[in-house]
């Protein structure tokens, strides 16, 4: 079977692409539709020439899908040539039905059709895709990987919350668990760097992205995980609140008279270092703290301080730990976050080494000091990947 996958992964209004080489985890051409929706839409395309970049509007997802294969067929390489074998669609929430890549057909469909309610964004966006691309690619085995199938091991007493059990059983109300892809990955490749099997190893594997998410996994199944029933909860994010008092959304909406609608794009857009400094972008929250910004200093404090005290409880959770992993544009680039976020745990064997810390890589690394109890790894995140070799198994295993 041809080892190359599309990957399709699609947000609420941005798609993008990769045509990766499954063996090594390579991206032959990949892209990103942005601003589906929008008059001013673009496409960002890097094939075997270069990059190209294409203003235009983008009507729909499926406008966005079908300028990905123009971008490929235009500027290469030809997807005809690359002899597919699979297709691996990203998708959000899998709900508690799905914990593992599944075969994409019409039941499936069905099925992410019911899950909408709980992912109102994106899981619309996932399903046009893949019905688009299963018309275009009508002989190709099309397969659905869920952010969310990672965290399907946690056990009741982590996914229930303290609330009537109708919540669950009539809403589905319960913990989730998001960037599972990336969490799953990661953790293999932490387990290879420790030189142990994965089901020996107890990590806690901190996500820093524009999202940002804290995992605890134990023998490489997710034991306890920050993000909830959205992702919302758990860490401070660029745009997105993190953990909160419930009461407060509650007070805005009944004594303030805010709208329920401007609550919830607050929370998710405008909060997060966002709120606190105006800026998500952790190269610039960096720039201006070098400027001596007090905004700027508070919202570091805030994010790092919430994420010492996650790795803190899932010490807890986990009883102790062989590596504290980072991953995600954050995690593998800002060594102030790295530092600052571990600073005051060398009672529990977690110690940064500086210099190890400071050197800028592409490269999976330690920046533990030598013979540190625990590890603290950085792991480069290809969720793309692992979608393509998620997606290539199923294929192979349906055949
Ligand atoms: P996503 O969650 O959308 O996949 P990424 O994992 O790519 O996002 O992370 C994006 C974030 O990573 C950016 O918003 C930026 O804050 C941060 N980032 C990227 N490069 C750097 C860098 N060199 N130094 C610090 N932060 C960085």
């Amino acid at each position: 079977m041809n080892r190359h996958v599309l990957v399709i992964n699609v947000g609420s209004s941005s798609l993008k692409y990769s045509l990766v080489d499954t063996d090594h985890g390579t991206a032959l051409g990949s892209g990103l539709v942005e601003r589906i929706g929008e008059p001013d839409g673009s496409v960002h395309h890097r094939g075997p020439d270069g990059d190209t970049d294409t203003a235009r509007e983008v009507r729909s997802h499926e406008d966005a899908l079908r300028l990905a294969l123009d971008a490929f067929a235009t500027h290469g390489p030809s997807l005809d040539d690359a002899g597919l074998g699979a297709i691996g669609h990203r998708v959000v929430h899998g709900g508690d039905r799905f914990s593992a890549p599944t075969l994409i057909d019409d039941e499936l469909v069905r099925a992410v059709e019911e899950l909408v309610p709980l992912a109102p964004l994106h899981n619309p966006a996932n399903l046009e895709c893949i019905q688009v691309a299963r018309r275009l690619f009508p002989n190709l085995p099309h397969v659905a990987v869920f952010d969310t199938a990672f965290h399907q091991t946690l056990p009741p007493h982590v996914y229930t919350y303290a609330v009537p059990r109708e919540w669950a059983e009539d809403h589905r109300i319960r913990r989730y668990g998001f960037h599972g892809t990336s969490v799953g990955f990661v953790s293999g490749e932490a387990a290879r760097m420790l030189g142990k099997p994965l089901e020996d190893c107890r990590l806690i594997v901190l996500h820093l992205g524009n999202g940002a998410s804290a995992t605890a996994v134990d023998g490489g199944r997710s034991v306890e995980t920050s993000m909830g029933f959205t992702p919302l909860a758990g860490l401070v994010m660029g745009t997105r609140s993190g953990d909160l008092d419930p009461a407060i959304p509650l007070h805005l909406h009944l004594r303030l008279g805010w709208k329920v609608e401007d609550i919830d794009r607050v929370l998710n857009r405008e909060s997060g270092v966002k709120g606190i400094v105006g800026h998500n972008d952790f190269r610039e929250l960096s720039r201006l703290r070098d400027e001596g910004d007090p905004d700027a200093g508070l919202a570091f404090d805030i994010y790092c301080h919430r994420i010492r005290k996650y790795v803190g409880a899932y010490f807890a959770v986990l009883g102790g730990i062989d590596a504290v992993v980072f991953t995600g544009g954050v995690g593998e680039n800002d060594a102030q976050v790295r530092s600052a976020s571990l600073r005051g745990l060398t009672r529990l064997g977690i110690e940064v080494e500086d210099e190890r810390n400071r050197v800028r890589s592409r490269e999976p690394r330690a920046v533990s000091a030598e013979g540190s109890e625990v590890a603290v790894l950085v792991v480069p995140t290809n969720e793309e990947w692992e979608i393509a070799r998620q997606a290539l198994a199923v294929a192979e295993a349906a055949v």
